[in-house]
């Protein structure tokens, strides 16, 4: 990476505004209830950073938004049910302020003493967040002596307390550096986009074919074979003249499809077998069935065990594997049988070697949710950010830090 890191600042005795992705899923939308973090992920990927920066002589005020509030007026979005979490994990008091900026904000930071931790208020609170408001920024690049950016999974986005903040704080004459998580994220995908060792096979699935067909195209044309499932598929499948029936298939995207199927030819990899349902729900009648056999009032929910053992061939002798969007409807039990052999699968591979990266949302939560995200190489906690790295794009969030 040719940004600097914390590691080529020096710290002591400064005040450093660290934008971290506490992004995380809580435990109900009720601001009345006790809400609480249900996956910390991403707040323990922050840990080494922060740590570092204390153990350096840091104070730290760590700042993120956290879910899509509409104004302050969405509490349940508050950073409040974040800071416990944060506190347990770090092991000291973290104090938690009700504002973004302001005269309230400005007095306990001017008090801060090196080890203190202050967490703001969720940053899309503010107005100006989104909209990548100059006077926002400068307001919190104000607060502090040095920004750390290591919010990986906000860096496709150019908001005031991520791209903003980084000019803001360089306008001041501070440094804009990024922390160990983006470091750590940017090698692993890094090393996908730039120079992927070889064999390298990719595996789609998901849902939104329209946000995806670029990013398959991308891989295309890195990889050696890409691995197509998930409703993703379906939309193939149709391109390739198959009944689909009720399936998920988005149409708009079957001429990107049929060009895809005709430039790329067996390199596309697609199912050859899947699970159909009468209907969208946990506890419809399944039945696997081949891909030239899709009933016309049926939809597929998930890949059969046809098509495993045929990605599973496509798998053996890879040297690195990436993979984004599950293979069916993980949230359903009776429908995550592919996804979690998938899963299964790759965990072996990286027994033996082979590296393996996951990027986006879901699959990173159907991994989490088989028991085996400590197996993998690599589980980006980047949804779209990963994505956009992959397909090639600069994210706004990291270029702009300073360069080496
Ligand atoms: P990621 O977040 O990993 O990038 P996506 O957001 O693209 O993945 O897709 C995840 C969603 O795709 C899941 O909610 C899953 O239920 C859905 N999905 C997977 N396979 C199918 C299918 N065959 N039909 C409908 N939805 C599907
Ligand atoms: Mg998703």
């Amino acid at each position: 990476m040719n940004k600097k890191t914390i590691r080529d600042i020096d710290v002591n005795g400064k005040k450093v505004l660290v934008r971290v992705d506490f992004n995380v899923p809580l435990s109900s939308k009720d601001p009345n209830d006790n809400i609480t973090v249900t996956d910390d992920t991403r707040i323990r990927a922050a840990l080494p950073t922060l740590n570092y920066l204390l153990e350096h002589g840091a104070a730290l005020i760590l700042m993120s938004h956290l879910g899509r509030p509409k104004s302050a007026e969405d509490k349940h979005f508050a950073m409040d049910s974040v800071v416990h979490r944060l506190s347990q994990l770090l092991g000291r008091p973290v104090r938690k302020l009700d504002e973004v900026v302001g005269d309230g904000v400005r007095e306990v930071v001017a008090s801060m003493k090196p080890g203190d931790v202050i967490l703001l208020e969720n940053t899309r609170f503010h107005p100006g967040e989104k909209k990548n408001d100059e006077a926002l920024s400068r307001q919190l690049a104000e607060l502090a002596d040095v920004y750390v950016n290591d919010a990986f999974g906000s860096a496709h986005r150019a908001h005031a307390s991520t791209e903003g903040m980084a000019r803001a704080m360089r306008e001041k004459g501070g440094p804009a550096v990024a922390g160990f998580l983006m470091e750590k994220e940017l090698a692993a995908l890094g090393t996908a986009v730039d120079n992927p060792p070889h064999p390298y096979v990719a595996i789609m699935g998901g849902a939104k074919i329209s946000d995806k067909i670029k990013l398959i195209e991308n891989l295309l044309n890195k990889a050696d074979k890409v691995l197509i499932g998930g409703g993703l598929a379906n939309t193939f499948l149709k391109a390739q003249g198959h009944e689909v029936g009720k399936s998920l298939v988005e149409d708009e995207a079957l001429p990107e499809a049929e060009r895809l199927l005709k430039t790329y030819g067996d390199r596309l990899v697609l199912p050859v077998d899947v699970v159909v349902a009468d209907e969208f729900a946990a506890d419809a009648d399944a039945a696997t069935v081949p891909v030239w056999g899709i009933p016309a009032d049926k939809m597929a929910l998930d890949v059969g065990p046809d098509t495993l053992e045929r990605f599973n061939a496509e798998l053996q002798g890879a040297r690195l594997v990436v993979w984004n969007g599950p293979m069916g409807v993980f949230e359903f039990e009776r429908f995550a049988k592919g996804t979690n052999a998938l899963a299964n699968l790759l965990a072996r591979l990286v027994d033996l070697g082979v590296e393996v990266i996951i990027g986006g949302g879901d699959s990173a939560s159907a991994v989490i949710q088989a028991g085996l995200a400590d197996k993998m190489s690599h589980i980006s906690t980047g949804g779209g950010a990963s994505l956009e790295l992959l397909e090639g794009k600069t994210l706004p969030g990291i270029a702009v830090l300073d360069d080496k």
